[in-house]
């Protein structure tokens, strides 16, 4: 992408309505804008960042069997009257039409994906599986101030499993467990994020939740020294022990909840009658489970953790490009002209580069890159083309290198 073409630009200042660091970083670096409070636009650079995120999830919920599809956001009120959420869900949007007619948008979707399920279940043989969306979600958020880490719309993935027997739902558990595990660590906060005991609600002992540990949290955690996992504050404050490997030792952090799986059991199930036929004939309960992971909250999770004074740092999987690559215009043009031949030929060997093509100082690109904090930095100037290489920087270190230009095209 050529920078001079990009139609958003940086912004020296911080905006003034905002104080979470994520929503602070994020808008100087042009990568969202905020709309109103708690809903935002992925600009064409944030964008990038979120496919990349989605590209993850995706990949990992596929690798557990998870069959995608999209459901509905206008959901019709009698559903949510049946498992009693249209009154108890307090964040939930109504809206009513010019006839009257009432809906929810949808806040979650359990009220759409079971009365769905109930059409292809009646027998043992159609159980187990698993389906996920990636969509927006909306809801009516009291404090909005985390920027997107809780927004009002924010796109969440949901997954939902259903299954025969408690034993099956607890195979899968583990299963969705190992592939949350390693979409955090895809994402490069796998050593900050913490398999987290906390509230099962009615139905259940425990669920879990992902916790990131940040100063940006509203959650508090106690993580166990020993195997590093953690619970919250919510359920056990008095406990002392890891619920996990008997450690005593356990450290008290503010985290952000970037991911949870629930065992519902027959939570929703039973108000919308999801049975299944068993062996000898006899109808039982289907029993679910729910796994969420938010899109945005995990991207401002990640700048939370990954950033200096001067920017953010992505991570490399999920950085909108590979490559900054940065032409010094001297007084001939050579070192642009060379720079642009490399954007062509770095894009054709399959990188994504970033191309500041821009006619302004050295200064200016060095502080945007920064700010960017797209992985490695390259610069083309008359110095670096005077000894035949360019020079190479990663964003989360200090010096630069001077390479051959063959040694990045590989
Ligand atoms: P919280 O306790 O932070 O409000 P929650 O328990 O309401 O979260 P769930 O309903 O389980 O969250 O949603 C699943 C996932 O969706 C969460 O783990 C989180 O990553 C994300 N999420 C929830 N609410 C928001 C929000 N308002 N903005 C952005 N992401 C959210
Ligand atoms: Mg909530």
């Amino acid at each position: 992408m050529l920078q001079s073409q990009l139609f958003t630009k940086t912004r020296k200042e911080a905006p003034k309505d905002e104080v979470a660091k994520n929503a602070s970083l994020l808008i100087r670096a042009s990568f969202v804008d905020k709309l109103h409070a708690g809903v935002y636009t992925y600009l064409p650079l944030g964008f990038l960042v979120l496919k990349n995120i989605e590209k993850i999830i995706r990949e990992e919920m596929n690798a557990i069997g998870g069959q995608e599809l999209l459901l509905p956001a206008l959901h019709p009120k009698e559903n949510w009257e049946k498992t009693g959420r249209w009154e108890s869900m307090d964040d939930l949007y109504k809206l009513t039409d010019g006839s009257g007619k009432e809906y929810a948008l949808g806040a979650t979707h359990e009220e759409v994906i079971v009365p769905l399920a109930k059409q292809f279940v009646s027998s043992y043989k159609d159980l187990p599986f698993s389906a996920y969306q990636i969509q927006d979600k909306f809801r009516a958020e009291l404090r909005a101030k985390s920027g997107i880490l809780r927004g009002r719309e924010f796109i969440m993935k949901d997954l939902y499993s259903f299954h025969r027997n408690e034993e099956d739902l607890n195979s899968f558990y583990e299963e969705v467990r190992g592939a949350y595990t390693r979409i955090f660590k895809r994402c490069g906060i796998g050593n900050e994020t913490h398999y987290t005991f906390a509230d099962g609600g009615s139905f259940s002992d425990y669920s879990h939740e992902f916790q990131t540990v940040t100063e940006a949290g509203e959650d508090i955690i106690h993580i166990c020294k020993g195997c590093k996992t953690a619970i919250n504050e919510e359920v056990i404050a008095e406990q002392k022990d890891c619920p996990e490997c008997d450690g005593k030792s356990l450290e008290t952090r503010k985290a952000i909840e970037v991911g949870n799986i629930f065992p519902l059991k027959t939570k929703y199930s039973d108000p919308f009658e999801l049975t299944y036929k068993d062996e000898a004939g006899k109808e039982q309960p289907v029993l679910m489970g729910c796994y969420g992971i938010g899109l945005g909250r995990l991207m401002g999770a990640i700048v939370e953790v990954c950033n200096d004074e001067n920017g953010i740092i992505w991570p490399d999987e999920v950085a909108p490009f590979e490559y900054h690559l940065i032409a010094i215009s001297g007084g001939d043009g050579e070192a642009m002209k060379q720079a642009q031949e490399f954007y062509e030929e770095l894009k054709q060997k399959g990188h994504t580069v970033l191309f500041d093509d821009r006619d302004t100082g050295a200064g200016e690109k060095f502080k945007d890159a920064d700010l960017l904090g797209v992985p490695k930095r390259i610069v083309m100037s008359a110095k670096t083309l005077e000894e035949g290489k360019v020079e190479l920087k990663r964003r989360d270190e200090e010096d630069s290198q001077l390479v051959a230009r063959e040694d990045l095209l590989g």
